[in-house]
């Protein structure tokens, strides 16, 4: 354990590691019920995954975690709590596919996709048969399988966990499928004054519990707690919610180190690559032409756009997910903007070069989140390596979206799981 430490740490019921939504969750719920909680955020911000800009005229913008549904009731109903209102997103309108394909073929082929998650959600996770198998192996095995839709699967796979679906877990992504249940598209919509914004109000309810700049570098555990320990600082509880993603908490020390069963969960886990874009336009010029602004690229494989204007701020939100953001990773950026505008210009034409503003956020390989939008399981024979994690050790829980009963790895799953390790939390004390 470090040598420099405080000589009197403070102590607590609990300390929450990681204020994205899953540690303000738990806090918030801590705290209500009236224990002693802190909750320490190794960034100069909270939100985690979910962040914010300002554009050049002061509007603000999610470069992070953004858009719900009406399925998603948590986070719903905790926007409501607070006052936020939601923007619906544009959806009338014609989606446009690159390269063109003939609209009814397109269709076809999605009609084929959303079979086979159907299919994939009837599935056993734990059917033996399945073990070991990756995504792509997995549909390598569909015989009949119109080779459209097995590569426009793959390809939503990529687009949708950011990762290779040849390295992606099938046990893994066919468990995580049945709990995501939205009925509503879950790009449905968003909140006009940021998703970012609802995480600070949140956290404005901790006052003082909440200490930013925080990083947790190394636990001390046993029977009766644990002592954080962030760089000079330490903090002792009787238990600790360690809401980080998988790929982060295996980065902490842990001493005694922690048993076999974690070790070899956390090792199951890989981070996702993704870079969201916000591409201003004067107006959504793509309405007036039959349009809503969604556009899916099956080369180059990985991009995605829709509309996501709301009042006073016209624009497409566009992801590069998958090997395609991480090829892209220490390329100038003005290779990158020039590689967007013709892109956009070749899918919605010539006005799609009249840009007024474009904001870039590369997660791929953040500090402090690994990747994003979540992490996956790469280990295609790790059996489930989320319950380890979710019993955690001794006075240890662990707890972000990736380990939530549902809606993992959306904003819903994280305020999920935070409460969820919360209760787990009181239990254990009572
Ligand atoms: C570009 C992007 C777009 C997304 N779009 C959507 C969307 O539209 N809708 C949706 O529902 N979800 C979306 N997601 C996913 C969603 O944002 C996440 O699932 C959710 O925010 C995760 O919350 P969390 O609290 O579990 O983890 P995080 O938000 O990652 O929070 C973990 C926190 O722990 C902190 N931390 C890490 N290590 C340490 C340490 N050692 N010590 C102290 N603190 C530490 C981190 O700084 C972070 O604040 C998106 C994510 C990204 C990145």
């Amino acid at each position: 354990m470090p040598a420099a430490t405080t000589a009197n740490p403070s102590r607590h019921d609990v300390i929450v590691i990681g204020a994205g939504f899953s540690g303000l969750s738990a806090a918030t719920e801590l705290m209500a019920i009236g224990l002693d909680v802190i909750l320490l955020e190794a960034r100069d911000r909270v939100g985690g995954r979910v962040e914010s800009k300002l554009l050049a005229d002061g509007a603000r913008i999610d470069t992070g975690g953004q858009f719900l549904c009406r399925d998603m009731v948590e986070l719903n109903a905790l926007a409501r709590a607070h006052g936020k209102a939601v923007s619906w997103a544009y959806s009338e309108g014609d989606e446009v596919f690159q390269p063109p394909i003939p609209p009814a073929r397109g269709y076809e082929i999605w009609e084929g996709v959303e079979a086979l998650r159907e299919h994939i959600i009837r599935l056993d996770p734990k059917d033996p048969a399945l073990a070991g198998l990756t995504v792509s192996q997995w549909i390598a095995r569909q015989a009949g399988l119109d080779p459209d839709v097995a590569a426009a699967f793959l390809r939503l796979v990529e687009g949708l966990w950011c990762r290779s679906p040849d390295e992606v877990s099938f046990t893994w992504l066919a468990s995580t499928d049945t709990r995501i249940t939205n009925e509503y598209s879950e790009m449905e919509s968003f909140l006009g004054s940021t998703m970012h914004a609802l995480a600070e109000d949140v956290a404005a309810t901790l006052g003082a519990r909440l200490h930013l700049s925080s990083p947790v570098t190394s636990i001390a555990h046993g029977p009766d707690g644990a002592t954080v320990y962030t760089g000079d600082t330490t903090y002792e509880a009787r238990r600790v919610i360690i809401s980080v993603p998988p790929v982060m908490a295996s980065r902490i020390t842990y001493d005694p180190p922690l048993p076999a069963t974690i070790t070899d969960a956390f090792a199951a886990w890989g981070t996702g690559h993704v870079i969201k874009l916000f591409i201003r336009y004067a107006t959504p010029f793509w309405r007036a032409r039959g349009l809503s602004g969604t556009v899916m690229w099956s080369a180059p494989q990985g991009l995605y756009a829709c509309d996501a204007s709301r009042e006073g701020v016209s624009g497409l939100v566009m992801f590069i997910g998958g090997s395609f953001a991480k090829s892209w990773r220490g390329r100038p950026e003005a290779e990158l903007k020039t590689f967007i505008r013709t892109q956009l210009v070749t899918a919605l034409g010539e006005e799609a070069g009249n840009i007024t503003e474009l904001s870039i956020r590369d997660w791929t390989d953040d500090t402090w989140s690994g990747g994003a939008y979540s992490d996956n399981v790469i280990d295609p024979n790790a059996a489930d390596p989320e319950a380890p994690l979710r019993l955690g050790t001794g006075p240890l829980r662990f707890a972000s979206s990736e380990l939530s009963p549902s809606y993992p790895g959306y904003i819903e799953g994280a305020i999920v799981m935070g409460r969820f390790a919360a209760r787990e939390a009181v239990q254990d004390l009572a």
